[in-house]
C-alpha cells in the first residue's frame, strides 16, 4: 500500500518516522521535578520516556526535501540497548511507503547535528561511510557545524563525526548562515537555545503554514510550559525566549506545528490560554483526511522484499 501525503497549500508534506526510542525522562525536562513531569509522560523502570524520531518529507513542486534523518543504523549494540532502538533502515522504509527512494531526495535539511537527528545521514558500506541520500545536498548551519566538529566535554557524546565528516569529504554539505530560503515555499528559521544555531523549518503556501520545530520544542508540553526546558539545551534561557516567540507566531499564523519527539501529539495547533500561555490542541485530521505518521512498521514487508 502506498501511503499518502498531506498538502500545505501547494506543498506536499508527510511525517516519516525513523522509529521510536526511549530517552532519559529527567534530561528531557531539566529542572522540572519528576512528580510533575511523570504525570504528563510516564517513565519506564529505567526512568526513560518514549521519544519519537519523526522526520519530515517535503515535495515543493518537484524539489524533494527530507528534514532530519533520525538515529540511522550505525549505533552499536550497547547504544541500541540504552536507547531501546529496534530495526534497521527505518526512515528509508517509511520513505519507501511513499514510493520515495534515497536517490529521489534533492536536499536534506538538518535542524542540528545531535545524533538522534542526523545519524541517518551516512551509512557504512563496504567498510566506508557514505551518504545515505546519494544525490542530496545536506544543508547545515555554519555555527552548528563548527560546534559539532569541535565539541566540548558536554556535547561530545552526541556530536558524532561519523554522521557529518563523510559528507564534508564527499563535498555534499551546503553551509548556511541564518534564515535561508530552501525552495519556493520552504524556509529555515533560526530557533536558538537547544544549540546556538538550531534551526526549524517553515512551509508557507497559499495562506497555510506548517512549522517543523525540531528540538526548539520537542514535545507539545514544552510549548505549553515555557519553563520546561530540557537539560540538553546549551542555552536554557534562550530556549525559553525562543519558545515564547514561537508560541506567539503559532497563535498568530494558526500554523500546523510538528513536534518531532512527541509520541502522543505529533501535530498540533496553539491556542491562547490563561496568563499569556498557550494550549496545544492535537490535530489528527487535515482537510478531512487523517494525518498519517508513516512508520517503519507500515513498510516492513515492502522493505524485506527490497532487501531480498
Ligand atoms: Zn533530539
Amino acid at each position: 500500500m502506498v501511503a499518502t501525503t498531506m498538502k500545505i497549500g501547494d506543498v506536499e508534506v508527510a511525517l516519516v518516522s525513523d522509529g521510536t526510542c526511549w530517552s532519559d525522562g529527567g534530561a528531557s525536562f531539566g529542572l522540572v521535578p519528576k512528580p510533575l513531569w511523570e504525570r504528563v509522560i510516564a517513565p519506564d523502570a529505567r526512568n526513560r520516556i518514549p521519544t519519537a524520531l519523526t522526520c519530515l518529507y517535503i515535495n515543493d513542486q518537484g524539489t524533494r526535501i527530507v528534514v532530519d534523518t533520525g538515529f540511522g543504523d550505525k549505533l552499536d549494540a550497547r547504544a541500541r540497548d540504552i536507547w531501546n532502538l529496534h530495526g534497521e533502515r527505518r526512515l528509508l522504509t517509511s520513505l519507501a511507503c511513499l514510493g520515495i527512494r534515497p536517490e529521489d531526495i534533492d536536499i536534506v535539511i538538518l535542524t542540528h547535528l545531535h545524533g538522534d537527528h542526523c545519524g541517518g545521514n551516512t551509512i557504512r558500506r563496504d567498510g566506508r561511510l557514505v551518504a545515505v541520500f546519494p544525490r542530496a545536498e545536506y544543508w547545515i548551519q555554519r555555527r552548528e557545524l563548527a560546534e559539532a566538529i569541535y565539541p566540548n566535554e558536554r556535547t561530545q557524546a552526541t556530536y558524532l563525526a561519523e554522521n557529518f565528516i563523510p559528507l564534508l569529504e564527499e563535498r555534499r554539505v551546503r553551509i548556511i548562515s541564518g534564515d535561508v530560503r530552501v525552495s519556493r515555499h520552504v524556509e529555515t528559521m533560526i530557533t536558538r537555545g537547544h544549540t546556538h544555531d538550531h534551526q526549524s523549518v517553515v512551509i508557507a503556501s497559499d495562506g497555510e503554514m506548517g512549522i517543523f520545530l525540531g528540538d526548539a520544542v520537542a514535545r507539545a508540553i514544552n510549548l505549553e510550559r515555557l519553563a520546561w526546558v530540557p537539560a540538553f539545551d546549551v542555552e536554557p534561557l534562550e530556549s525559553m525566549e525562543t519558545k515564547r516567540r514561537l508560541a506567539r507566531l503559532a497563535v498568530e499564523t494558526k500554523a500546523l506545528l510538528f513536534f518531532q519527539h512527541d509520541t502522543a501529539i505529533p501535530v498540533g495547533r496553539a491556542e491562547p490560554a490563561d496568563a499569556g500561555r498557550v494550549r496545544v490542541v492535537p490535530v489528527r485530521e487535515y482537510k478531512g483526511e487523517p494525518i498519517a505518521l508513516i512508520s517503519p512498521s507500515d513498510g516492513m514487508d515492502r522493505n524485506r522484499e527490497e532487501v531480498a
